[in-house]
Formats: structure tokens, sequence, C-alpha cells
């Protein structure tokens, strides 16, 4: 990296006076494309980038509260920048705890005046209108949300976008039911709840958390991660397009402390969070002893075992999806590959023909596997563990790879040889690193895989379906897949145990998550 660069994200704080007088941010150049295949490959692809113009992003944003946009009390602004040019995209409000005050009174009377008095089927209409909106943008979100976060388009065309708006369409269903969620009970709404998102998936886990809020009859405050607050801001738009009552949800952007008061006020009834186990630790021992509702969405590191009976060059495309999808930048990514020994060089040698062909640059190329690191400080937390893995005596492996010289991009990586107390086989990478860990019998693949501190999901591949109940029963995750990886649906529920947090977003158990019931 050069010095020329821009600074570490959060970005530095600027002092505005008048910020008509801001200039425009520099347009994001294209960036030089490059794959693991060589361009004179007869697999090779000509570039197909997605255009950007359909994002429309602004110059400046401010902050999303009571329906309208307001300027930061601070009248600051930091910058977001595209991780895959390293070039400055937004200037976007620097929010702070009188924001958070301010958002908090908004979301309270909205819940006392409007939310709460409406009939559950006209919230259901507003949750209905905002997924159609979602969908008719789809392309202008996904573009914004590669342009800020770094990931393929064809990841957040295929797979964020149309996610998000499936949980808006899935929670509208549930809004004038809520009898049948908790039945001989009688469901209530929390209030104000407060959610922190991160920028692994910044849309996605918007609509994970405002969805069931809404349709459980909750007003929102959310803040975006710093890195990538572009489509939360788009949402803003499309919760006035939706014509949704002003102060029902409410977007705030602003550094972690920020997140922090949102979580403590006293009119915060319950709180959901999603990024690092340490700032969830935090936010449990904030709020401890008030009597708040509380999920926690953490980190993980996820076991992907790998059967001799398996059906090898699936179990491939599962342990690849399982570990590059999004860079590896996945809570409940794939990152340890724990193969049985008797086929392991056979399918490590599988695994490396893969990831020769993977192709690694330009997010906006729809041909692209993997995208950009989101932060230079990703990179540098990447760096540092791969270099302790190799320290430590795992050996290293990655593909003949030219990356772009310009954005944060990482090699596809392969580690073998690797002991469990290695902090690349501990602790969570948040890239694309994969972690290969060899076992004998089945015990010992159970045993493997539980032992971590996180919990999150697990992968299970093999041919026996009698194999694949005994070991999912033993598995101490929250989500197990088999023979399939990464599979996400608004009906099934998601979460974790032990260092992974608790509570569930998705299917009924997330919408219980925002009900109380007497
Ligand atoms: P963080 O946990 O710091 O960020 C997640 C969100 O929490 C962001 O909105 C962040 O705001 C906010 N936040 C930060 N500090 C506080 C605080 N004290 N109180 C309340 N909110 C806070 O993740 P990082 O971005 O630092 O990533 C570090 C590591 O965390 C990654 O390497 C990865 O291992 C893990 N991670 C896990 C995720 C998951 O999905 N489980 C998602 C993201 C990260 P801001 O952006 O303004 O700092």
């Amino acid at each position: 990296m050069s010095s020329e660069q821009p600074p570490k994200r959060p970005a530095r704080a600027v002092k505005r006076a008048a910020p008509s007088a801001l200039p425009a941010p520099v347009a994001p150049a294209t960036p030089h494309v490059a794959s693991a295949l060589a361009a004179s490959s007869p697999w090779a692809y000509a570039p197909a980038p997605e255009s950007k113009e359909l994002a429309l992003i602004r110059p400046r944003y401010g902050l999303f509260i009571d329906g309208q946009e307001r300027a930061p009390a601070s009248g600051e602004v930091v910058i977001t920048y595209n991780p895959a040019t390293e070039e400055p995209l937004a200037e976007v409000a620097k929010g702070g705890a009188e924001d958070a005050d301010r958002a908090i009174s908004a979301a309270e009377r909205a819940y006392r005046k409007v939310w709460s008095k409406l009939a559950p089927r006209e919230r259901a209409k507003y949750l209905y209108r905002i997924s159609r909106i979602l969908q008719e943008r789809s392309r202008e979100f996904a573009v914004t949300e590669t342009l800020d976060s770094g990931k393929p388009i064809r990841e957040s065309r295929d797979v964020d976008v149309p996610l998000a708006a499936a949980h808006f369409w899935y929670y509208a269903g549930w809004a004038d039911k809520l009898q049948y969620a908790v039945p001989g009970r009688r469901p209530e709404s929390h209030g104000v709840v407060g959610q922190v998102i991160p920028w692994n998936f910044p849309l996605l886990m918007l609509a994970w958390k405002i969805a069931p809020a809404l349709a459980a009859g909750n007003t929102v405050v959310l803040k975006p991660a710093s890195t990538t607050p572009l489509t939360a801001l788009l949402f803003a738009d499309v919760c006035r397009q939706a014509d949704l009552p002003a102060g029902v949800v409410n977007i705030i952007t602003g550094p972690g402390e920020m997140g922090m008061a949102i979580a403590t006020d006293p009119r915060v009834a319950k709180v959901a969070f999603t990024g690092s186990t340490s700032v969830g630790i935090k936010i449990a021992q904030g709020i401890a002893g008030h009597g708040k509702a509380l999920t926690l969405e953490l980190g993980g590191k996820a076991a992907n075992i790998v059967f001799e009976d398996a059906a090898l060059d699936q179990a491939v495309e599962g342990v690849i999806n399982g570990i590059f999808f999004n860079q590896g930048e996945v809570c409940c990514a794939g990152s340890r590959l724990l193969v049985q020994e008797s086929i392991a060089e056979d399918f490590i040698a599988r695994l490396k023909d893969r990831m020769s062909t993977l192709r690694v640059g330009d997010p906006m190329d729809k041909n692209t596997d993997v995208g950009a690191i989101n932060s230079r400080a990703q990179m540098e937390t990447i760096g540092e563990l791969v270099a302790s893995g190799v320290a430590e005596g795992a050996n290293l492996w990655q593909p003949e790879c030219v990356l772009p010289d310009r954005g944060w991009f990482y090699k596809p990586t392969l580690f073998t040889n690797v002991a469990q107390s290695h902090r690349i086989a501990r602790e969570e990478i948040f890239g694309p690193v994969l972690s290969t860990i060899t076992f004998r019998t089945v015990d010992e693949a159970i045993e493997k895989a539980n032992n971590t501190a996180y919990g999150l999901s697990a992968g299970i591949w093999t041919e026996k379906g009698s194999r694949i109940l005994q070991v999912a029963a033993q598995l101490k995750a929250g989500v197990v897949w088999a023979n399939t990886f990464n599979r996400f649906d608004p009906t099934s529920p998601f979460g974790g145990y032990k260092e992974s947090g608790y509570g569930r977003e998705g299917g009924l158990q997330g919408l219980h998550a925002y009900l109380r019931s007497s």
C-alpha cells in the first residue's frame, strides 16, 4: 500500500460550516480487473461491468430522523470509500449522542401516537410496499451496495437485495397474525428498538432487523456501520416513497459510541446487534440490569466437515462457497475445513484446482467471484492472522493471481497442516482464508468441530443421511447445513451458541425476539 492511499476507515472527520460549499466527491474509477486465470486462457472472460451510474449516489447524506433528512449536531461528516478503488463515494453525517437522542424521541413519539395504534393489517401494507419498492429499485440497491462494500455485484444482485425484499415480504405476512405466533398468549410490541448493524451485509442485515421489528409493531432507530452507510440511507428514501409514517424508522450514521448511546438509552426497550463478539460483550455489559430485551449475532469459526463418502466435486463447490462467498467476510463462513484423512490429499488437490479458477477483482464485473475487502483495517486484520498462521507452522498456499493495483484485495488463501491451537484455527479471520484440519473418525470430527469458542454454523458433507442426523445432533452450532452451505431463507431462524451470541433472527423465532407476550 502506498502512503498516498486514504487513511484507515472509519475515515477522518471533517468540520463543515457550510454544507453547500462542499466539493462533489471524486467519481470512482474502474479498477483494473484481475483474475486467477491468465488472459490467454481459453476460460478467460470478457469484462462484464455493471453500470455504476445506476447507483445515483449523492455527494452528501444527512441523518434520517422523524421522516426528514437532518444535519448532525456536530456539523461533521465522514467519507465513505469504494474499497475496490479507494476513492471517496460520498460524505455522510457524523452523528453522536445528541442525534441518537433526537432519533429515539422521534421513534418514541411515532410508536405512541401512530404505529402502535395502527391496525396490524395496515402495518402489513407498509411492509409489502417496502418489499415491492426494494424489488423495483433492486439494480440501484445492488450497485450501491457493491460500490460501498466491495462485494461482487453478482452477490448483491442475486443474494443480498432479493433476500432483503423477501424478508420484508415474509414479515409483512406475520403483521396481522401475531396471535398465531404466540398461541394462547397476548403478543405485545416492545416499543422503541435500537439496532446496530455491521458492514458485511449492510442492506440484508438492515432487513433482518427492521422487517420483524415493524411487523411486531415496534418503531426503530438503526445505526449502520461507518464503512457501509449508503444502502441504509437509500433505504430511508424507500421509507419516504412508501409513505411510512414519520419516525417509525430512523437511520442515523455515526461512530460506535453512538451505537452504544442508542443501546443504553432508557427509552429503548429492545436492542439487536450484529458484529464482533467484543462489541457484543460491551453492549451486553452496558445494558445489563435494565430489563431490556437483547439479541446478539456475533462471530463464528464454522467447521465444514467432509467425510470420505461425500460427493467430492460437490463438496469442493460447497467449501469454496462456504469460505469465498463475500470474500469470507461472513459470520457463518466455513472457515475451518475438516476433511477425513483418507481423502485429504485428493480433496486438497481438487480444492486447489478450483481455487485457481476463482476470478478475483473488480466487484462491479458480473464474472467476479471474489471482490474487494471492505476496509484497509480489515485487510490488516487478515494479513496479521495469515502471518500468524505461517509463523505457527501451517502451510500456506495461494493460487497464481494478479490482484488489481488499486483497492483492498486479498488472494484466496488455503492453509494445510493446521493445528487446532493455531490462531487461524481459533480466531475469526473474516477474510478469504481457509484453514484445513484432518480427522479419522466421526467422533474426532465432532470433537474438533465443537472445539471452538463460537457456535454459529457448520456444514456436513456425506452420502449417508443417517450420518448427517447423527453428526448434526452433536454439533454445537445454531445452523447446520448438510450437503450445502450458506443457504438463507426468511422463514428459517439463524443465530448462535456460546460466543456467537444468542437469540434468533429470521422465521417465527426472529419475530418472537420483537414481541413480549403476556
Ligand atoms: P464491530 O463489531 O466493531 O462493528 C459492528 C457494528 O458495531 C458497526 O456498526 C460499528 O460501528 C458498531 N460498533 C462499534 N463499536 C461499538 C460500540 N462500542 N457500541 C456499539 N456499537 C459499536 O466490527 P468491526 O467492524 O470492528 O469488525 C471487527 C471484526 O468483527 C471483524 O474482523 C469480524 O471478525 C467481526 N465482525 C463480525 C460480524 C458478524 O456478522 N458477526 C460483522 C462485522 C464484523 P462503526 O462501524 O461505526 O465502528
